[in-house]
């Protein structure tokens, strides 16, 4: 494992090994760029084959919370951490305090955050040993759930792809599929029964999809069968990787938007669901919203201006398709080159006092 040059080719300022063998830690946190502030990212505690496996994921991760902070807007840099163990096992009080340890080490250049395998309970262990911890509960000072501020975004999101789509960013009368009817799914469909549209859902949950139905009349499909529904907009709000050679045929609709991370199997998919006609709503800029709420969260805790903020994604999305006409590439390339403008720029007037002039 050549970490030098794996930490080059993703241009990552600092890797952070940690390990204490008294409370069976063995950690990585990776700090992508800081340009526009502490980096901010979740730690993952994830039973990986390898180290090599870790630190391949901790640095595409972290590389991901960069774009995604400076999309949406906000005054954070990029991080994430990953912590090797079994999710089963080998949580507890001792490792995640000493990981808080390892957090505090770092002086405010990192972040931490709850992530896949981490809960609220073990943010506050984390938060016994530094305050650089967001995501504790809310009475802690904590936001608590951010899955109704992230479907807020991803919703102001459809509306400005349905505008880009349709002409007018009215949900009224158009067909949504949601795939997921999650923390995320089932807000998202609040929003959506509110604006008169008409769902379908699925989820691998039959209860889920029986409160839908009954509570906002939504139609139900199995979930093997949420890619074939003729619909204006399929909303993934489950899994990741739903773009793929496999989905994108079947897909007869006429926008992707919706909350799950990583959507495209691959980066070459954002162009095969371009070349379809599809128009495809970056994942990470239209469900900023989570990100949004711990940024809020660090400034003291308003809801509302957690969802002032998500209520912008109209706007970044509308820049996003913008940005995709007038340099001719796929949404998601336009996307990443937003967050590369943002942050290339605010650099340059950080650097003096008067960026160099
Ligand atoms: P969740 O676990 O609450 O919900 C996921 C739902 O998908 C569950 O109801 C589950 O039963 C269902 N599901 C799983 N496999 C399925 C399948 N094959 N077909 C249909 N349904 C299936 O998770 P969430 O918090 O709602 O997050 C959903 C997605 O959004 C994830 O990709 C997550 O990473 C992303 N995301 C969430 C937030 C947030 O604030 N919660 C923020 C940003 C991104």
């Amino acid at each position: 494992m050549n970490v030098f040059q794996a930490m080059g080719e993703g241009s990552h300022e600092q890797v952070v090994f940690c390990e204490s063998k008294a409370a069976g830690l063995k950690a990585i946190i990776a700090i992508h760029d800081t340009t526009l502030g502490p980096a901010l990212g979740g730690c993952r505690l994830w039973p990986y084959k390898s180290e090599q496996d870790a630190l391949t994921d901790v640095l595409r991760l972290s590389r991901g919370m960069t774009y995604k902070a400076a999309a949406a807007g906000l005054n954070l840099g990029g991080g994430k951490a990953v912590i090797i163990a079994d999710p089963k096992r080998d949580k507890n009080e001792a490792l995640f305090r000493v990981f808080g340890r390892f957090v505090e080490s770092l002086n405010g250049r990192y972040i931490t955050a709850e992530d896949v395998n981490t809960s609220v309970h073990d943010m506050e262990y984390i938060f016994m040993e530094t305050k650089y911890v967001t995501g504790v509960a809310p009475a802690h000072g904590g936001s608590g759930d951010p899955s109704p501020v992230t479907a807020y975004g991803v919703f102001r999101g459809m509306q400005a792809s349905v505008k880009e789509a349709f002409g007018s960013d009215s949900l009224a009368g158009k067909k949504v599929a949601v795939q997921g009817l999650g923390n995320v799914g089932s807000h998202l469909l609040e929003h959506l029964a509110k604006a008169e549209a008409k769902v379908t859902v699925c989820d691998i949950d039959p209860e889920k999809c029986r409160r839908a139905s009954e509570e906002h009349g939504a139609e139900i499909v199995s979930p093997d069968k949420i890619y074939d529904v003729a619909c204006d907009i399929f909303a993934p709000c489950a899994l990741g990787a739903v773009l793929n050679d496999d989905t994108i045929p079947r897909l007869r609709c006429k926008i992707v938007c919706g909350g799950a991370n990583n959507q495209l199997a691959e980066e070459r998919h954002g162009r095969i669901v371009e070349e379809r006609g599809i128009v495809y709503a970056p994942d990470y800029v239209v469900n900023a919203g989570g990100l949004i709420n711990v940024y809020v969260e660090m400034e003291g805790y308003v809801r509302e201006r957690a969802l002032r903020m998500a209520q912008n994604i109209y706007e970044t999305t509308t820049n996003v398709y913008k940005i995709a006409k007038e340099e001719k590439v796929p949404t998601y390339v336009a996307a990443d080159r937003l967050a590369e403008g943002r942050v290339q720029r605010i650099g340059q007037i950080k650097k003096g006092f008067f960026g160099g002039i």
